[in-house]
């Protein structure tokens, strides 16, 4: 078996103990006779990997006990279009700090149903930035914003400012990398395909808060209220892609929790972008202070180079490092599960083709 080095943004690479964890369950699962994919999701079997996955998702962010934490289907995009139907009313808006197209999307969604404004855009500037402060409208409900912007590469260091609006906060690419507040949010959800496992299971915690204004009075698949009442098992849940998620969370867990896991991170990204700085050859994305530990965004001097880089890099087995189309050049995805050992040989790679072409 040869595995090259992953740096996909999404899909992205999982721990390869995970991957074989998932194997080894699929044709009998816990010596039970059935396969991983084929028992019920009332399982007693399943029950226990679900009750898990939840346990270790509150462990790990320290999610305060009287919130609630679903897997859902449907995706982030899913939770653009749940979150305004559930929290707001009929005359009710929300603020959006627009940091790239995620938010961008997600306050469409909002005015979709309700009403929502954005107070505070990157776009002129292609979306180098992360405010440093910023002022709500004084009309909104809550507050929407992107803790890791996926495509630029760009990441709010703290938790944004903004008195006692409520947070909602999409953190679909950088949960679990780091320490958050979660007491200090109203919403915070995360598709698992970036640093929790694979697509098809969304991570939603909510707060009373949000489940009071969860009125209820929605179809079930989108309320918020009856989902929690149903522990997420309204419908068919993704078992297997729940599966995953608790194998990822136990493995964020062995390697010692969050405060080893933003070590890690710190680490992965402090070396690529150091290579970035070192010389003028390369050119990062993201403003200084607002550059992220998961994605790297970066280019050479041309495009014609960019590519170049992106062929030979493929040839040497070091995957997935074309930019987003909006922005053009190199991006490197190192979530959780990037080893180390793929930065690594990412960071010779930049040094030995800098050399052939700077
Ligand atoms: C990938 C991504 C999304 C979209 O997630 P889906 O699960 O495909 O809907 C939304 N927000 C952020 C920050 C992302 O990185």
């Amino acid at each position: 078996m040869s595995r090259v080095h992953n740096f996909s943004a999404g899909p992205a690479v999982l721990p390869l103990s995970v991957v074989e964890q998932i194997q080894a369950a699929l044709p009998d699962f816990q010596g039970c006779g059935l396969g991983l994919m084929e028992i019920s999701h009332r399982s007693a079997a399943f029950d226990g990997v679900h009750r898990m996955a939840e346990t270790r998702l509150r462990r790990i962010l320290s999610v305060p006990d009287d919130y609630k934490v679903l897997f859902l289907q449907g995706g982030a995009s899913l939770q653009f279009h749940m979150v305004p139907l559930n929290l707001l009313t009929p005359g009710e808006s929300a603020d959006f700090i627009v940091t790239g197209i995620w938010t961008k999307k997600a306050l469409v969604e909002a005015r979709r149903s309700h009403a929502g404004q954005a107070i505070w855009s990157g776009e002129e500037g292609n979306y180098r930035r992360i405010p440093e402060t910023v002022t709500p409208s004084g009309n909104a409900t809550y507050l929407h914003y992107t803790t890791n912007n996926t495509i630029y590469g760009t990441q709010f260091k703290a938790t944004p400012e903004a008195g006692a609006l409520p947070l909602v906060a999409d953190m679909s690419s950088d949960i679990c990398s780091r320490p958050v507040d979660i007491a200090r949010h109203a919403v915070v959800f995360a598709g698992a395909q970036k640093n929790l496992g694979p697509s098809g299971v969304t991570a939603v915690i909510l707060s009373p808060w949000a489940l009071e204004k969860a009125a209820g009075d929605l179809n079930p698949m989108l309320d918020y209220r009856l989902q929690v009442e149903k522990r997420g098992l309204f419908n068919t849940p993704n078992t297997l892609g729940i599966f995953a998620l608790e194998r990822v969370l136990a493995w964020v867990e062995d390697q010692g929790g969050l405060t080893a896991t933003t070590e890690q991170n710190l680490s992965k990204a402090n070396a690529l972008y150091t290579q970035i700085d070192r010389t003028g050859f390369w050119t990062g994305h993201a403003a200084e202070g607002c550059r992220s530990d998961m994605n790297v965004a970066f280019r050479s001097p041309s495009a014609d180079l960019d590519a170049a880089f992106v062929a030979q890099a493929n040839a040497a087995g070091l995957m997935g490092l074309k930019g987003h189309r909006s922005v053009g050049g190199l991006r490197a995805s190192i979530y959780n599960a990037c080893p180390p050992g793929s930065v690594d040989a990412l960071v010779s790679f930049m040094a030995d083709f800098e050399a052939k072409n700077g």
